[in-house]
């Protein structure tokens, strides 16, 4: 079964719900925990486990050949991202812009583009506890994250098999990396927080789920911050709320000493409980 964690903007608590929710659940089964925010990972922080292994991801690139081009223009009437123009007398590639399409290289008439690997980021699986974690992690200096989430999943994919509960940690937004990281997982658990800013963008996440038909409920985290109108917006949106994760101060001090809290508060241990019950009952009518 695959879960991703996301939501509509950053800073609402996503990394917190996906590692604690993750070691919890490993308490009793297998699961592996994957960080898809790649441009900045930070479930690191948190689940500080043994590197097992890493590699190097590529992502393809065309190369312009000189002495073969015949400066008919083609490749930049058919490259949609504006990754390849003519300059004059010249043809070029924008590699930070580059969806790795293969348009312009295929459609070159005189073969003048042909695709080159170039190095993007990371892959890094490390064990924690039972679990599993693999943190991924773009290069400084990549501009696009689709590229190796879509390699990350399917690193993911190879490596474990259907026992596995995976957890995918999306990256915030409702742009296409986080289309990526949630176009084939089974559930989407949406963190949101209750205040103005928070309903707002909960609000673009819900719309985006429905454009993807995607099953999926929502987690309040800071419950008890603000106002109501998450809650209400739930219920008139027929929303299932999850879980509501209290407001505390002592989760923010365990949090900056990088430290899981679900063991921590009653209260808190209380609602990952009740989520950890909802994601197995999911789990069960998901294998019949
Ligand atoms: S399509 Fe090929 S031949 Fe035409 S300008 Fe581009 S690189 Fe040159
Ligand atoms: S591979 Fe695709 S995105 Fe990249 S430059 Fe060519 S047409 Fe543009």
């Amino acid at each position: 079964m695959k879960i991703a964690i996301a939501s509509g903007k950053g800073g609402t608590g996503k990394t917190t719900l996906s590692t604690n929710l993750s070691v919890l659940l490993s308490e009793t089964e297998r699961v592996v925990l994957t960080d898809l925010d790649v441009e900045e990972p930070n479930s690191g922080l948190f689940i500080k486990g043994d590197l097992k292994s890493e590699e190097i991801k590529y992502k393809m690139i065309p190369e312009w050949k000189e002495d073969t081009c015949t400066l008919c223009g083609e490749c930049q009437k058919n490259c949609n991202f504006h990754a390849v123009i003519q300059l004059g007398p010249q043809i070029m590639v924008f590699p930070e812009l580059c969806h790795s399409c293969f348009a312009c290289s295929e459609l070159c008439p005189t073969n003048s583009l042909p695709m080159q690997a170039q190095r993007m980021g990371t892959i890094k699986e490390y064990q924690y506890r039972q679990m599993a974690f693999v943190e991924s992690c773009l290069d400084i200096g990549q501009e696009q994250a689709v590229p190796l989430i879509g390699q990350t999943n399917e690193y993911v994919n190879q490596k474990f098999d259907e026992d596995y509960i995976m957890i995918f940690d999306a990256p915030p937004g409702t742009s296409c990396p986080v289309i990526e990281a949630t176009k084939d997982v089974d559930y989407v658990i949406l963190v949101t927080e209750p205040t103005p800013f928070g309903l707002h963008d909960l609000k673009l996440a819900v719309e985006t789920m429905k454009e993807l038909k995607k099953d999926y409920g929502v987690v309040i985290n800071r419950y008890g911050l603000g106002n109501d109108d998450v809650i209400d917006y739930c219920k008139e949106e027929n929303v299932t709320v999850l879980a509501k994760i209290p407001n505390s101060r002592k989760v923010a001090e365990i949090y900056s000493k990088g430290k899981l809290i679900y063991n921590e508060i009653p209260e808190i241990k209380e609602q990952f409980l009740k989520l950890k019950e909802f994601i197995l009952t999911r789990k069960k009518e998901f294998v019949q």
